[in-house]
């Protein structure tokens, strides 16, 4: 349920209100707007009298939130969430470029892409040390050694890093990363969920390779159920019956999921198309959707790539990349 304060409520009359729900065994979440104060109540609400609210001279509007996700839900935060990594933000107009190699290969690949994605407007740097493979057989990523690289990059050039963590045993090797990143293999992994949901670092959570928008939503909300409300959703194509694409971009997610949740929606065109030269039309196409950012794999030597170089841009096509994405979300405004 979700009960809009009328303008002006004394803060004494609000958390009398809001003592009364929690004597109902209800969690109260409290979204406060430039226009109006939103509570949010999380429980089992079929025991609040929603009359006798609507009643109540502080009270604007009540009414029932049939979806089951609640934190993450637009009605109960009506305003965009902005997620601050260091003096970037993400969400609510601000657009985020991420960027880098699939994997940390050496400390000379990470560094020459992070400064060159870097010189072409990146603002955060993404690479993989913890890599999740489907064949047992393939590299693995550098694992502890790897962070240790990003790490390094983020000294050389001052851009804030995003990895993949794969089980929450890692923690302790993330203490330095700025972003830790649930990648699509494990949006279902509840226990990881809940674990990231205990830290005070930002999520990027990206959709299953066959998961719904709600799924994905009911994903966050297990991180944010556990205190870890800074959310960043990604979009990364689903499974489909493409065939001479690695997946099926599904850009309609982008402004489906801004009418759903406050949560900033990013989009990574790399792992959707599997294709480079696919990239750049649908980063754009992404950006005019409304994304708040792009996740994009850039290599210096795709060819020689250890994961992914048939979808990593070269840092030249990055930059003439970035060039256009600006420009569309000039056109934008
Ligand atoms: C990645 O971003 O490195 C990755 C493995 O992506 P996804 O989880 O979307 O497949
Ligand atoms: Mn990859």
């Amino acid at each position: 349920m979700i009960v809009v304060l009328k303008n002006g409520v004394s803060k004494a009359r609000q958390d009398q209100l809001i003592e009364w729900f929690k004597s109902m065994d209800l969690g109260v979440h409290v979204s406060v707007g430039e226009s109006s104060t939103v509570l949010g109540l999380i429980g089992d609400t079929t025991k609040v009298d929603l009359e006798l609210v609507e009643s109540l001279d502080i009270v604007d509007s009540a009414k029932r939130v049939s979806e089951r996700f609640k934190r993450c839900n637009r009605k109960f935060h009506p305003e965009d969430t902005v997620v601050e990594v260091g003096d970037v933000k993400i969400g609510a107009g601000n657009f985020a470029m991420i960027a880098g190699p699939c994997s940390v290969e050496s400390e000379e690949q990470i560094i020459t892409v992070a400064r060159a994605v870097k010189a072409s407007g990146a603002q955060i740097l993404r690479g993989g040390a913890f890599k999740p493979r489907t064949s047992p057989y393939d590299f693995q990523g550098l694992g502890g050694e790897g962070i240790k690289l990003l790490l390094a990059a983020k000294k050389d050039t001052g851009l804030p890093i995003v990895t993949e963590i794969m089980s929450a045993a890692d923690l302790p090797l993330f203490e330095e990363v700025d972003i830790l990143q649930v990648g699509a293999r494990n949006m279902q992994n509840f226990d990881l969920l809940k674990e990231l949901g205990t830290i005070d670092k930002p999520i990027l959570l990206k959709r299953g390779l066959a998961n719904t928008l709600q799924e994905l939503l009911m994903s966050a909300e297990y991180i944010m159920a556990s205190g870890n409300e800074r959310v960043i959703l990604c979009e990364r194509g689903i499974r489909t019956y493409s065939d001479y694409t690695r997946n099926t971009l599904d850009l309609a997610a982008v402004p489906m999921l801004h009418e759903l949740t406050h949560l900033p929606v990013i989009v990574d065109p790399s792992h959707a198309t599997g294709i480079a030269r696919l990239v750049p039309p649908m980063s754009l196409a992404a950006a005019a959707a409304g994304a708040d950012g792009l996740i994009i794999e850039v290599h210096n030597d795709p060819m020689h790539a250890l994961c992914d170089g048939a979808q990593s841009l070269r840092p030249e096509e990055f930059d003439a990349l970035a060039r256009k994405v600006t420009a569309v979300r000039e056109a934008l405004k």
